[in-house]
C-alpha cells in the first residue's frame, strides 16, 4: 500500500526529463555560462552552492516548467545589488511575514502589499524574457488567459494579495461584485499593471543590464 502512495504521489510531480532542453541550453549558453550562477532542474527557488555559486531551479509546486527558471532571474535582476552580493542562501534573502504566537496559535502574518508589488516588477521581467524567447506557460484551467493574466493569477496563493486587491477595489465596489468577482477584476488589474510595467519600465534590456551588472559584481 506505500509503495501505491508513493508512486501515485511521484506521478503528480513532473519529471525533469520533460523540461524543454532546447529552451534550457538556449538560457544556459545566453546567461549563465561562464558566470558564477548554475541551473538545477528539479530544484524550486533559489540557493547557494558551496562555492557560493547561486543555482536556480525550474520547479514550481509539482510543474516543471523553463518559465520557472525565467521567474528566478527575474528575481535576481530585481534584487538589490548590495542584497545579490551578500549572496542570500535561500529564498532570495526575503523573510515570510513576521512571526506571532498568541494563545497556542501561531503564523506568519502578511506584511503590506509591497510583496505583491515586488512580484509584479519580477513578472513584469518574467513576460520580457518570455516575449523574448517567444515561449510562454499555458494556464492548465483556461488556455485562453493572456501570458501577463497567467503570471498574475498565481498572485491569488499570496498571502498579501488581499491587501493588494483592497487598495485597487473600493470596499463599496467588492461589495457589489461579490467575492469570486472582486478577485478576478484584482486580477486583471494586476495583469495590466504587469503588461504596461515589462513594456516600460521591466523591458529585456533592462533586463540583461541588471544581470551583468549584478554578475560582474558578483565575481
Ligand atoms: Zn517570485
Amino acid at each position: 500500500l506505500f509503495l501505491e502512495i508513493s508512486l501515485s504521489m511521484d506521478s503528480l510531480f513532473d519529471d525533469p526529463e520533460s523540461i524543454d532542453k532546447l529552451a534550457l541550453e538556449q538560457i544556459h549558453r545566453d546567461f549563465f555560462d561562464h558566470n558564477p550562477i548554475q541551473i538545477k532542474v528539479e530544484l524550486e527557488g533559489q540557493r547557494l552552492a558551496e562555492n557560493g555559486d547561486f543555482i536556480l531551479g525550474c520547479r514550481a509546486g509539482p510543474s516543471i516548467h523553463i518559465c520557472n527558471l525565467y521567474h528566478e532571474m527575474a528575481h535576481f535582476a530585481e534584487r538589490e545589488l548590495a542584497k545579490i552580493v551578500a549572496r542570500p542562501p535561500h529564498n532570495w534573502g526575503f523573510e515570510f511575514g513576521k512571526y506571532w504566537e498568541i494563545a497556542g496559535q501561531s503564523g506568519h502574518e502578511p506584511q503590506t502589499d509591497q510583496s505583491v508589488k515586488r512580484e509584479m516588477r519580477c513578472w513584469a521581467y518574467q513576460l520580457s524574457i518570455e516575449n523574448h524567447y517567444g515561449i510562454h506557460h499555458v494556464s492548465e484551467w483556461d488556455e485562453d488567459l493572456s501570458p501577463s493574466q497567467v503570471l498574475a493569477q498565481s498572485a491569488i496563493y499570496m498571502p498579501a494579495f488581499a491587501l493588494y486587491q483592497n487598495k485597487v477595489i473600493s470596499q463599496n465596489e467588492r461589495d457589489i461584485l461579490g467575492y469570486s468577482a472582486a478577485q478576478k477584476k484584482a486580477i486583471e488589474i494586476l495583469a495590466e499593471e504587469i503588461r504596461q510595467l515589462s513594456e516600460n519600465e521591466f523591458t529585456f534590456a533592462r533586463f540583461c543590464e541588471a544581470w551583468f551588472e549584478r554578475m560582474e559584481a558578483l565575481k
